[in-house]
């Protein structure tokens, strides 16, 4: 096991979670990490975890059901010990104006970005308490903070997810715990693949730094934000975004 302790990240098996799941297990912690389906991309990330000579321990949770995420946390402190850092990265979109949006869209979106932080989150930090120590940090969004036309689902579950870590790094920070957020603009994921020559375009248009990021971009942040370099900094939500402006 690593002096570090463990890594929880969810949603590990691709994109942002892939990149700060590696990058974690590149900073030395042991990575455990989650997914609803992960297949060949799991094993993936996992062979890229364990050629930096850290331990890894993955399975199936779905962030949105309370009990997987207790079961799934339980097994990974038997494997890997306590945890010490939480990421929680998975996500979805279900796109389609409000005037269109089935409610099991509107649900399905803010059962996994948002319940599925709380579930990680609530689970996690009773050990964190205890322990007087570890570190969370919640990935949203940009559309959390600016708002994104057909998004109003993904849009009010990234700003819960604000507004919950905001409210939590308060109330455990006398545990020295820490809790921050971390706010991507368009990441060059599969989340973002399906996006039409023109969405893409669009979206270049509002980025002043005229490139679309890179899950590394993200995973720097997350990487600084867990480390003693930020030992001082709790209850932001800083945006990697490369200066969008919606
Ligand atoms: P991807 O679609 O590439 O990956 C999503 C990950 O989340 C996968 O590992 C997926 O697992 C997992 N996941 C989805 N639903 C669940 C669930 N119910 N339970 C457990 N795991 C689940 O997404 P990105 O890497 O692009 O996005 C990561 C985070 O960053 C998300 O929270 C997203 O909202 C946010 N973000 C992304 C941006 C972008 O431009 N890409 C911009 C801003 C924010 P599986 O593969 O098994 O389905």
């Amino acid at each position: 096991m690593s002096e570090r302790g463990s890594a929880v990240v969810t949603g590990g098996s691709r994109g942002i979670g892939r990149a700060v799941a590696v990058q974690l297990a590149a900073d030395g912690y042991d990575i455990a990490f989650c997914y609803r389906l992960g297949g060949d991309a799991a094993v993936q990330t996992e062979k890229e975890i364990r050629d930096l000579g850290v331990e890894c321990y993955h399975a199936p949770c779905d962030v949105a059901d309370l009990d997987s995420v207790q079961a799934f946390l339980g097994t990974a402190e038997e494997k890997l010990g306590e945890t010490a850092v939480l990421v929680n990265s998975a996500g979805i979109v279900k796109d389609n104006p409000m005037v269109l949006m089935p409610a099991a869209d509107w649900h399905a979106v803010i059962d996994t970005n948002l319940s599925g932080t709380y579930n990680f989150c609530r689970s996690a930090v009773f050990g964190f308490m205890k322990r007087k120590s570890g570190t969370i940090v919640n990935i949203s969004s940009v559309a959390g903070v600016f708002g994104n036309p057909t998004q109003t689902n993904y849009s009010a579950a990234k700003s819960g997810i604000h507004g919950m870590s905001r409210a939590l790094s308060k109330e455990v920070a006398k545990y020295g715990i820490r809790v921050n957020v971390v706010a991507p603009g368009f990441i060059d994921t599969d989340m973002t693949a399906g996006l039409s020559e023109k969405a893409r375009e669009a979206a270049l248009g509002m980025i002043p730094m005229n490139r679309i990021g890179n899950p590394d971009d993200v995973s720097d942040l997350v990487s600084f934000l867990v480390s003693e370099r930020a030992s001082y900094i709790t209850g932001q939500v800083i945006q990697v975004d490369g200066g969008i402006a919606f």
